[in-house]
C-alpha cells in the first residue's frame, strides 16, 4: 500500500504533521460520546507555512473504547470486611 503524502492546499509542497501545542498541553478534540479526547493534528507545509488541521484517525474504534471503560473492576482487590472488623466500627 502505497504512503499517502498530503501536499499543501496553496503551494502543492511537502507539509510535514505536527500537534497544536500550548502551554498546557495539546490542543484536543473531543470524541464522540464515550471516547476521550485526542489530539488536533496539523499538517504544516514547510515551504509556505499553510496549515490544515485534521481531527483523529479512527485507530481506536469506539465500540472498543466503550467496552473498555465498562470493564468492571477487579473485586479480589478489594478485602472483604472481617465480621471482626465490622463489629469494631460498630
Ligand atoms: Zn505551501
Amino acid at each position: 500500500m502505497e504512503v499517502r503524502m498530503i501536499r499543501c492546499a496553496k503551494c502543492d509542497n511537502d507539509t510535514r504533521a505536527s500537534e497544536l501545542v500550548t502551554a498546557q498541553g495539546p490542543v484536543m478534540l473531543a470524541g464522540p460520546q464515550g471516547t476521550a479526547p485526542q489530539p488536533v493534528l496539523a499538517q504544516a507545509c514547510t515551504a509556505c507555512g499553510y496549515i490544515e488541521l485534521y481531527g483523529p484517525q479512527p485507530l481506536v474504534e469506539p465500540q472498543d473504547r466503550v467496552a473498555a471503560a465498562a470493564e468492571p473492576e477487579p473485586l479480589e482487590l478489594i478485602p472483604a470486611p472481617t465480621p471482626q472488623a465490622a463489629a469494631e466500627l460498630a
